[in-house]
């Protein structure tokens, strides 16, 4: 029988044909002034197979591929909702994708003015009075933010201010940001609810401060009552806050960062609003900022004059941090997105995300260990199994569900508890699949005191049973040459 999950390579058969292209050789283009010493001397390495072998070929790697519209996908912090098909449908629509960002602005007002529109739509959302969709991811957003602050900073010519404030429970792109950015990480420890200690945020407060990055509700699903404490505590203090606004699912439409007294934040459309992500594809992480701070916010800027939508570039700008205008398509999904929910409905998702949470928070309690009681926004953080008798470890509970047709929580996220399972149902999941989900960690529970070798051999149903993860981060094997290479070594 024929393996079509072979690599392509190995499928390929020699003069085998899977393409017919026009008979024009390469002189027929227009192309003559190409230096010869560009063209290829050798023969491309290129499978020969015919059509439908390759189609096969990929549909089935596709079939492995496990995605939100597969089954379950409670991954906590990444907001993996339902995206709706009227996102794809507008995204594909041929008004949409056959415009060049260079096209003259007087025919592109329609894309300007969803461009426009969400613009305002996120600042109404988030209370900052502008916003630039032009940063391609969440981290990218961090990275423009905290340019922003130091921007701020070093125009009032303080050039003392190198140090951002991240509390422990804090997403790992934040950091990361601050350091890229070419400042300083101070972290400061959660206290025993999972939120900012007041006391150890004033001992670290100093003119030395550029600002504070924030997540509120935190990653553990904790919201961070003294908000306007600490605020306050850092305005004091001069620095600005930074509001990690990638999952903004919680509060939507009901609190805004702005309000908490928040000077920039970033939202990741891919995650609230509901545009398709994983695997690095497209993102988009809108930033947000206060009027003072306004005039930093990257070019190119889409604005309004009375019905006329135009670009402008500022030299006071930070500068261009991508390829024109971001990544459109996704900002057209998250506007689909809001118009099609209305005002009225985006409020519903926040309260669904939370209840979805804590049904599950109550449900699982007395066989998962809560380090955090009470209320939880969107999220919820288990620490491992009650029972610490066996050694069914969090990683084995997450290998088990994938046995289920369900993908794992977040797994060891927050660092704050040693077998953190971090569980983000989102609001967009039915009643009957989180019972489903229910059951199943129960039953998980059982097998872990009564059969535990079950737990530690799976995943027996996926394509590929437990990964060597050290392996695959050493040595990466991403195309046929690297594998042909990998295999000659190994003899
Ligand atoms: C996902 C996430 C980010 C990073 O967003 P990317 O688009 O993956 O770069 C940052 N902070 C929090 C809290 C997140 O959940």
């Amino acid at each position: 029988m024929i393996n079509y999950n072979k690599l392509i390579f190995e499928l390929s058969n020699q003069d085998r044909i899977g393409y017919s292209l026009p008979k024009q050789r390469f002189t027929d283009y227009n192309i003559e002034n190409l230096d010869p010493s560009l063209a290829r001397q050798t023969e491309l390495l290129l499978p020969e197979v015919s059509e439908l072998d390759v189609l096969r070929h990929f549909t089935n790697i596709s079939n492995k591929n496990f995605g939100v519209e597969n089954g379950f996908y409670p991954l906590g912090s990444c907001t993996m909702k339902y995206n709706p098909k009227i996102n794809e449908e507008m995204a594909s629509n041929k008004a949409f994708r056959n415009l060049h960002p260079l096209q003259p602005t007087n025919t592109v007002q329609g894309a300007l003015e969803v461009y426009y529109n969400l613009q305002t739509y996120l600042s109404e959302i988030s209370g900052l009075k502008e916003f630039s969709l032009n940063p391609y991811a969440g981290a990218h957003g961090e990275l423009v933010g905290l340019m922003i602050i130091k921007a701020y900073h070093e125009d009032r010519g303080d050039f003392k201010r190198k140090k951002i404030i991240i509390p422990d429970s804090a997403h790992g792109t934040n950091p990361a940001s601050t350091v890229v950015c070419g400042m300083d990480v101070v972290e400061i420890e959660s206290n025993e609810l999972g939120r900012v200690d007041l006391e150890k945020l004033k001992a670290v407060l100093s003119d030395e401060i550029a600002g504070m990055m924030l997540t509120n509700p935190n990653t553990l699903g904790i919201f961070e009552n003294d908000i306007c404490e600490i605020t306050k505590l850092v305005h004091e203090a001069g620095g600005l806050m930074y509001y990690d606004g990638a999952n903004l699912n919680a509060l939507l439409g009901k609190v805004r960062p702005g309000d908490m007294g928040f000077d920039v934040m970033h939202i990741n459309l891919h995650k609230t609003f509901s545009t398709p992500h994983g695997g690095g594809g497209p993102g988009s992480g809108p930033v947000g900022v206060t009027e003072e701070l306004s005039k930093y916010l990257p070019n190119p800027r889409i604005k309004k004059l009375e019905d006329y939508y135009y670009v402008e570039n500022s030299g006071e700008a930070l500068g261009q941090i991508s390829s024109y205008f971001g990544n459109y398509m996704v900002s057209l999904r998250a506007y689909t997105y809001i118009r099609t929910l209305g005002k009225e409905n985006l409020r519903l998702v926040g309260p669904y995300a939370t209840l979805n949470a804590n049904y599950i928070s109550k449900a699982l309690k007395p066989a998962y260990e809560l380090p955090i009681q009470g209320y939880c926004m969107h999220e919820v953080v288990f620490n491992g199994l009650t029972n610490k008798d066996t050694d069914v470890r969090t990683l084995d509970i997450a290998k088990r569900l994938l046995d289920f047709g369900m993908h794992a929580p977040t797994i060891y996220f927050p660092l704050l508890f040693p077998q953190a399972i971090m569980i983000e149902p989102t609001e967009t999941e039915s009643k009957e699949t989180i019972d489903d989900f229910i059951n199943v960690m129960h039953r998980i529970a059982i097998e872990a005191k009564e059969e535990p070798e079950k737990l530690k051999q799976a995943p027996t149903k996926t394509p590929i049973r437990r990964t060597d993860e050290v392996f695959a981060a050493k040595m990466m094997i991403f195309s046929y040459k690297d594998y042909l290479e990998y295999i000659n070594n190994r003899g």
